[in-house]
């Protein structure tokens, strides 16, 4: 029987509801409670992002592009006027 790992703290998950993360570039499994601890961290990261950014900070998550604009534009190069 296949054992996912937790990307946390790498141990085997056999909770029944482990966490599931479409992530780059592979999805991710947590266990809850590491979920919890990562999602808090996260969050540490965004309010100090804010404390610094202010409203640049709060944007930032909401503002990020699909794909990075260099890619964007060597694979489909945008012709200039
Ligand atoms: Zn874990």
């Amino acid at each position: 029987m296949e054992h996912r790992r937790c990307t946390h703290c790498r141990n085997p998950i056999r909770h029944a509801t482990p966490i599931f993360v479409h992530a780059d570039p592979e999805p991710s499994w947590f266990h809850p409670d590491c979920w919890a601890v990562v999602l808090a961290a996260k969050q540490k990261e965004y309010d100090e992002q804010i404390e610094v950014l202010g409203l640049d900070g709060l944007l930032a998550p909401y503002l990020k592009p699909a794909k990075e604009p260099a890619a964007l534009m060597s694979s489909d190069p945008v012709p200039s006027l």
